[in-house]
């Protein structure tokens, strides 16, 4: 049993039904449908597949949409060349929509203009080049070029010293979420939050379309964001640490350390986090991973984050159910190695001592149980106790696929919907569900802890 979770991107190479479906056999727990390559309709037959998959498979898999946020572009040039930007040179950001030179680009976006102080930095291009502010006034933004590349039409850009005033949802962004919305999806993950307000406005815009409780994941990729996650992460209901992204808006010798506070902070506020971008990159054509990839697969399973993430490795990648078998394989055997491990359930980082979840933590370590089963009305018991970071399963007997579904993204809880072992609160034929046939459970029901012995 692996206890960390596995979300895949879908994608080009992994939207072929027996290709999904030996994916989610090999492992994968959460599905990914990133709104940024492609438009509703597009999206909801994959998202239909899953369902059908899961259906035929007899194991929820959960479906995440990812929305693609208010991603910042320049403008057109003269030609689609690529047009030399030189260290120490000047270049202007304007209003004026006639295609730009290497001296100026129009910057369509308002809300960019007025957020922009002097002395900001302007990263085009992955980071490759960087621009400082000098200037601002109502038609320009004037800047001089730090670190030089070649720059050319609709480059994206990222503002890392900047609270952008703007809404965390585009027009595209509010089209893709109302067709989403139809398709019950039971994550929207939410790109380039700056804070709280930004998950409250988008919680808001769903409740008054659906009564579906869809989950809310906040992608933190921006310093800001990183300042605010406590308050984010309260106002979400998960969190994605979004490392490509982050990589560019902060040192990225910072991005490690962000991460294990992230992490933590997620526990403490019982909130899943998912580890994002590049774990198996090299694996877009090659067979095996690399050494360091293999590393940092397993250090998030050592760090108890609740699930790893692929990215182009599955969406474009030569080979995504083998992508997928390799990380499975890593993770289940950096779950089982909790030799000297400070992220130890027995650790349990500033919750209070008479809080419920440790109680339960508490009981199944002391007696040595196997599993606990959890009888799920809705996620809150099961992820509560899930942040804990037992290390033995959280069986989650729910009798609502949403709910099954989306307790498959917490770290060790191995969800089922069935609505009869639900209704009869049969702890032990949940157990045998999951191979477990001796044993003492920690069975939870409610507000109710027993412990009873499975013969
Ligand atoms: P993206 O998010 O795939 O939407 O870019 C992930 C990241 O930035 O790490």
């Amino acid at each position: 049993m692996k206890f960390t979770k596995i979300t895949a991107s879908i994608g080009p190479n992994c939207e072929d039904k027996k290709i999904l479906t030996e994916m989610v056999r090999s492992g994968v727990n959460v599905c990914r449908l990133n709104f940024s390559h492609d438009t509703g309709d597009v999206q909801g037959v994959k998202i239909d597949m899953v369902r059908s998959i899961s259906k035929k498979l007899g194991t929820p898999v959960a479906v995440m949409i990812d929305i693609q946020g208010p991603k910042h572009r320049i403008g057109d040039f003269k030609t689609e060349n690529h047009y030399p930007l030189k260290i120490g040179q000047k270049f202007t950001l304007d209003t004026d929509e006639t295609p730009g030179d290497e001296h100026r680009v129009y910057l369509p976006d308002m809300d960019v203009m007025k957020s922009l102080s002097v002395g900001d930095r302007i990263l085009l291009n992955d980071g490759k080049i960087e621009l400082k502010v000098d200037a601002v006034f109502d038609d320009k933004i004037e800047t001089t070029v730090i670190r030089g590349d070649e720059i050319w039409s609709r480059r994206g850009f990222n503002l890392p010293d900047t609270d952008v005033d703007t809404d965390i949802l585009t027009d595209k962004d509010k089209k893709d979420l109302e067709y989403a919305i139809t398709k019950n999806p039971d994550f929207v993950a939410l790109s380039f939050v700056q804070c709280a307000e930004d998950v409250a406005n988008v919680r808001d815009f769903i409740m008054t379309r659906t009564s579906h409780p869809i989950k809310i994941i906040a992608k933190i990729e921006r310093p800001n964001a990183v300042k605010r996650i406590t308050d984010i992460a309260t106002a979400a209901d998960g969190i994605m640490i979004a490392r490509g992204d982050l990589a560019v808006e902060v040192p990225f010798e910072q991005v490690p350390a962000i991460s294990r506070h992230i992490i933590r902070e997620c526990r403490k506020l019982n909130r899943p986090v998912i580890m994002a971008t590049q774990m198996l990159s090299s694996m877009v054509h090659s067979e095996f991973p690399t050494r360091a990839e293999i590393s940092d697969v397993a250090n998030a399973a050592y760090l108890r984050a609740d699930s790893t993430m692929t990215s182009e490795e599955t969406t474009i990648g030569d080979n995504p159910v083998n992508v997928i078998e390799t990380m499975n394989k890593i993770l289940a055997y950096s779950d089982k190695d909790t030799i000297e491990n400070p992220y130890d359930w027995s650790r349990i980082d500033n919750v209070p001592e008479n809080d419920w979840s440790r109680s339960v933590s508490s009981m199944a370590h002391l007696n040595k149980a196997v599993a606990i089963v959890v009888f799920a009305r809705d996620t809150d018991i099961a992820t509560q106790i899930s942040c804990r970071r037992p290390d033995i399963p959280i069986i989650a007997v729910c009798d609502e696929d949403v709910t099954a579904n989306q307790l498959c993204l917490l770290r060790g809880v191995f969800p089922i919907c069935d609505k009869y072992l639900f209704g009869q609160r049969d702890a032990f034929n949940s157990a045998r569900q999951f191979g477990i046939g001796v044993g003492k459970l920690v069975i939870v029901d409610d507000d109710k802890i027993s412990l009873r012995t499975l013969e």
